[in-house]
């Protein structure tokens, strides 16, 4: 059962859009492309069906690999969320989102990628690359990229 539907933005307030978390879990991914995408680790709230884009022409999107998409604003650049192609699938940026309470931090993926300058203390769930590669090969095959 999903949430209801959130409402979220970018920086400068061009691209505004819903979507549904599927709960109140964050999960950060530390893996090179994230971090290079989001200038940090990327937290992240996974949704149920497509996000909801007001003006969908407002929204960039590169494809960062063969599956998958990362969308951020045009004009100010705010990361937004990332998406297979053709599937039901998204995560959205958890600081996209304009309300954040309840949210908890519960997971950390590419674990084995994050760099040594930082380590958060929550207790959470973390898998390695690898590990997240095995528990979501098929047919999600909800991966890096
Ligand atoms: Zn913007
Ligand atoms: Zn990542």
């Amino acid at each position: 059962m999903a949430e209801a539907a959130k409402a979220g933005g970018c920086l400068c307030g061009t691209v505004r859009f819903t979507a549904r978390p599927k709960n109140h879990d964050v999960g950060v991914c530390h893996c090179g492309m994230c971090r290079k995408w989001a200038a940090g680790p990327f937290f992240a709230v996974e949704c149920e069906g497509a996000v909801e884009v007001a003006d969908a022409s407002s929204r960039g999107a590169d494809r960062s690999s063969e599956r998958a998409e990362r969308c951020f604003c045009k004009q100010c650049g705010s990361v937004l969320f990332y998406r297979l192609v053709g599937k039901d699938f998204s995560v959205i940026s958890a600081e996209a989102l304009d309300d954040r309470s309840g949210l908890t931090l519960t997971s950390q993926v590419f674990i084995d990628e994050k760099p040594s300058y930082y380590d958060f203390a929550n207790k959470t769930h973390n898998m390695t690359g690898a590990e997240v590669f095995e528990a979501f090969a098929s047919p999600a095959d909800q991966a890096k990229g």
